[in-house]
């Protein structure tokens, strides 16, 4: 058997092309929705998604201003920026790109931002929301994983969803996502025990560790779905996601590639939630 590859960026382009339409008739009304992206330091990897959040912002035709602020920048000057970011009624959306420098504290940076423009939804009160079911703002990573599943028309209720990692950007927020969609869900972390026979009872398998291929066709149950959410650079300059692509490819029903598969889906959830704050404000 060879998997149907599950191609993120054209379920990513469709997606983009609805939200043109919607943004187009908020800005007939008078509203452009518009994003505020801060960069704290000069993080390369954060610089990359940070310049792709705006030009993705652009080519729909939103609004999007960059704050790059330096390394050193203190945690009260960041709250400031945060606090006149919450006032301004030109933005809805409010992201600031993680991690942060050692000497700025996340949870108080992730608290100051107004839940309403949490596009994020990283906010205690959207997590919250999340885990009880209530309309909030799902974490854009977690909510690409559901949105491939569900184009590639994957049946998830019943089946048993093996989450691997138990970050609060990924691991948590999927795994509440795949009990919402009725799955039999198992979190698994560095401390699971069997990891390997955890694995192999799953009829999905999320990845989302940062550890270069390490789940291989061996690991897999013949059949299963595999969405990777790792993204790795190797020494030779390579990016690989957390599962071997061209081995577990041979046993896997559908798989997802690195690049191209879960990557692309962050960026458009996350203008698919400033839309949405631009049209609930
Ligand atoms: P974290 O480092 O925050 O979390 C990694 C998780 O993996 C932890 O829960 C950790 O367990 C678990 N883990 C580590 N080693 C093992 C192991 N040997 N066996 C089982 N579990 C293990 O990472 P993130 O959640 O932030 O990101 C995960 C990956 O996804 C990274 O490669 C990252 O680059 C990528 N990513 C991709 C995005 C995208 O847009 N495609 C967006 C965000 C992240 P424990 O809790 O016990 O330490």
């Amino acid at each position: 058997m060879t998997a149907n590859i599950i191609d993120g960026k054209l379920v990513s382009e469709q997606i983009r092309g609805k939200l043109r339409g919607e943004i187009e008739r908020l800005k007939e009304s008078g509203v452009t929705p518009g994003l505020a992206v801060v960069l704290v330091g000069e993080d390369p990897a954060s610089q990359v998604y940070v310049r792709n959040k705006a030009r993705s912002c652009e080519q729909l035709g939103m609004y999007s201003e960059v704050h790059r602020l330096p390394a050193e920048t203190s945690q009260v000057d960041l709250l400031a920026l945060i606090e006149k970011l919450n006032e301004q009624s030109e933005i809805h959306g409010i992201l600031v790109q993680l991690p942060l420098p050692k000497h700025i504290e996340e949870k108080a940076v992730i608290e100051a931002i107004s839940v309403d423009k949490d596009v994020d939804g990283f906010h205690p009160e959207n997590v919250g929301r999340l885990v009880v079911g209530e309309e909030c703002y799902v974490p854009c990573t977690p909510a690409g994983v559901i949105e491939l599943l569900k184009h590639a028309d994957i049946e998830i209720a019943g089946k048993h969803a093996v989450v691997v990692g138990r970050s609060n950007i990924v691991g948590k927020p999927v795994s509440i996502l795949l009990l919402q969609e009725h799955a039999t869900v198992t979190i698994c972390h560095s401390k699971t025990a069997n990891l390997q026979e955890v694995i192999q009872s799953a009829d999905i398998v999320v990845a989302a560790v940062g550890r270069p291929e390490m789940i291989a066709a061996k690991h897999l149950k013949p059949g299963a779905v595999v969405i990777d959410v790792g993204i790795n650079r190797l020494a030779d300059g390579r990016l690989v996601g957390d599962v071997d692509f061209e081995d577990a490819k041979q046993v896997a029903s559908y798989i997802t590639p690195v690049p191209g598969g879960v990557g692309p889906m962050t960026i458009t959830m996350l203008l698919k939630n400033t839309v949405e704050a631009a049209r609930r404000a």
